[in-house]
Order: structure tokens, then C-alpha cells, then sequence
């Protein structure tokens, strides 16, 4: 993508119309550190609840499309960077849950020589998501089609599955590294950038959106596992990264603490959820009674996008059926 500084499909957007004379493509996306682009893919419209990231080198890779509602605004984002349908090598999806994979299947036809990257537990679903689309219909209701979108199929030839540890090379020098991260579902990888540090962590480190400034654990069902979730983040602080990027929403600096306080809620969360549970009590009253005073401070307006990002009540179902599993399982960890 250097050089080549074509223009995309984008238009005017912003107030920064496209001058075909000035080679220099608007300015798009933040940049979060050395060749790392956050590109906000606006889900329903909201910023800076939806990231898309772009690595940049000889074979640029996008890590995560968002959801199928969000493909517009990502691909103009691709364009006012300069990327023409031939330049994008690769896109990644930390795992297939619509909000970060729906737009694969458009991706994937917009730039054809990208390889499409999954773990290998979401792989089948993305060359034929019925299933998955059906059970997000489940879950989203409504919301399936008024905010998320569906999620179009990707050619089987175009999907590489992808081993923990295995790299996707995008310069000489730079490579992403696959870390199987399994817990928010059993098909979450994060991307580790040697080049910058960064770690792209998806949902595996929980939510934090910067209008709500809190992080709380996502631990929807059908696959969350404290257990497996507890391992992947210290898998992820083994590896010392320098940043964490999250899906929801961006950098954060401070990898260690941060990870050590995801630790420490998630295990707050499912003591409350377990004690609510072995009492016979509603687990997402329960959720709500012990962590409603997180969100004090946080205006109205912004509540709305973490009650539709990480609510309390997909977290209570997926803390349900974990320690049900659990239980019919017949022991801690026995699950999935
Ligand atoms: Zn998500």
C-alpha cells in the first residue's frame, strides 16, 4: 500500500472531499502505534465501539471487519488509505461472533487476493455460516438485522486455519502470531504484532469503551469457560506485549495491569454468578445488583452501547450455562 495512493470508494466523508490532484488520501483511521491503524467501524452508528486494525507492511492485514452493517464504513476507510481491491494480503477475525466476523464474506469479495484467517474451531462456519447466523438470530433477535447484519460465506479456498503460534507475515520483519485464546468462545485467537508489541486481543480481555471507561468481562453463551478465559490471559501476559488492542474499544497502554485487573473481574463476576446460582437466584439480578455502581458516572447516552456490547444479561447466560455444564459435567473444568 505504499506509493500507490489510489482513491477509494469512500467519497466525501467528514468534510475532507477528495481533491484527485493531491496525492496524500485524507486522513482516516488513528494510529495507535508503529504501522497500526484503529479503524472505527461504527456499529449502529456509535464511535468507538467497534475497531477494525490494519497492519500495515508489503502484505497489509485488517484484523477484525466488524459486522456486516459496519463493511461501508470500513471499506471506506480502506479506500481513503489507499488500498485498491488487489492490495489487501489478509484479514483476520479474532473469532466468528458476528460483531467482529459479519463482514468477512463482503471483505473477501472487495479485495480477492486476501487470504481470510480463522481459528480453526470457526473455520467451517465461515464457508457456511446457516448455523452460526441461525443461533445469532437466536441471541440477537431483532437486533440481528436493525444493527448487526448477516454474515455472507467465504470461499473454502480462501480460508487458511489458523495453529496456535502459527504467524501471518506481513513485511520482512513483521508478523502477526497467533495465540489460541479460548473462554469468551472456544474459537477466539488473539494476534500478537512482533513489530510494535501490540496485542490484538478481541474479546478475550473483556470490554472497555472509552465513553464508558470500565472494563467488565464478556462472557456470553454458549462457549464461555472461567477457567479456559483465566489461562488465556495469562498466556497473554507471558508474552509481554506492549498494548492491548481491544475490539471494544482500542489501545490500552498498560498491558500487564490491565490484564491483571481483567483477571481479578472475571473472577468477581463468576463468584457472584455461582453464588447466585447455587441460592436458586437470578443470576442477572444479581450481576447487576453487585457491578450497577461500575457505571455510575456514566452519562445515559452511553450506556446503551455497553448494554448492547457486553450486557448483563448475555454475560448472566453464558455464566449460567458455564456453571451448569459445569455441574452436569461433573466437576470444575469438565466443560467444553
Ligand atoms: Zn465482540
Amino acid at each position: 500500500m505504499s506509493g500507490d495512493h489510489r482513491h477509494g470508494p469512500g467519497g466525501h466523508h467528514h468534510g475532507h472531499p477528495f481533491d484527485p490532484d493531491d496525492p496524500t488520501p485524507p486522513p482516516t483511521g488513528t494510529r495507535i502505534a508503529e504501522g497500526v491503524l484503529e479503524l472505527d467501524t461504527l456499529l449502529g452508528g456509535w464511535e468507538q465501539v467497534t475497531a477494525g486494525y490494519l497492519i500495515e507492511g508489503d502484505a497489509p492485514v485488517l484484523v477484525e471487519t466488524g459486522s456486516q452493517s459496519s463493511v461501508p464504513a470500513l471499506l471506506a476507510h480502506l479506500g481513503r488509505l489507499g488500498l485498491g481491491p488487489e492490495d489487501l494480503a489478509g484479514v483476520v477475525v479474532t473469532h466468528i461472533h458476528l460483531d467482529h466476523a459479519g463482514g468477512v464474506g463482503d471483505v473477501a469479495r472487495a479485495f480477492p487476493k486476501a487470504t481470510v484467517y480463522v481459528h480453526p474451531k470457526g473455520a467451517r462456519h465461515l464457508a457456511d455460516p446457516t448455523r452460526l447466523v441461525d443461533s445469532a438470530a437466536r441471541v440477537y433477535g431483532p437486533l440481528l438485522d436493525s444493527l448487526y447484519g448477516r454474515l455472507d460465506p467465504t470461499p473454502a479456498e480462501r480460508i487458511h486455519v489458523l495453529e496456535d503460534g502459527e504467524e501471518i507475515r506481513v513485511s520482512t520483519n513483521r508478523a502477526l502470531t497467533a495465540v489460541d485464546s479460548p473462554g469468551h468462545a472456544k474459537h477466539h485467537l488473539a494476534l500478537h504484532d512482533n513489530w510494535s508489541g501490540t496485542l490484538f486481543a478481541g474479546d478475550a480481555v473483556g470490554v472497555k469503551l472509552p465513553d464508558a471507561g470500565v472494563l467488565r468481562p464478556s462472557t456470553p453463551p454458549p462457549d464461555f469457560d472461567l477457567t479456559q478465559a483465566l489461562t488465556s490471559l495469562q498466556r497473554f501476559a507471558e508474552r509481554r506485549p506492549t498494548g492491548l488492542a481491544l475490539a471494544h474499544y482500542g489501545l490500552l497502554a498498560d498491558p500487564l495491569d490491565v490484564l491483571d485487573e481483567a483477571d481479578g473481574t472475571l473472577r468477581r463476576w463468576a463468584d457472584v454468578a455461582e453464588a447466585a446460582y447455587r441460592d436458586g437466584r437470578d443470576i442477572a439480578a444479581a450481576l447487576s445488583e453487585a457491578f450497577a455502581s461500575d457505571l455510575d458516572g456514566v452519562p445515559e447516552e452511553h450506556r446503551e452501547k455497553l448494554e448492547v456490547m457486553n450486557g448483563v444479561h448475555s454475560n448472566a447466560a453464558g455464566l449460567q450455562r458455564w456453571l451448569s455444564g459445569r455441574e452436569n459435567n461433573g466437576g470444575e473444568g469438565a466443560a467444553g
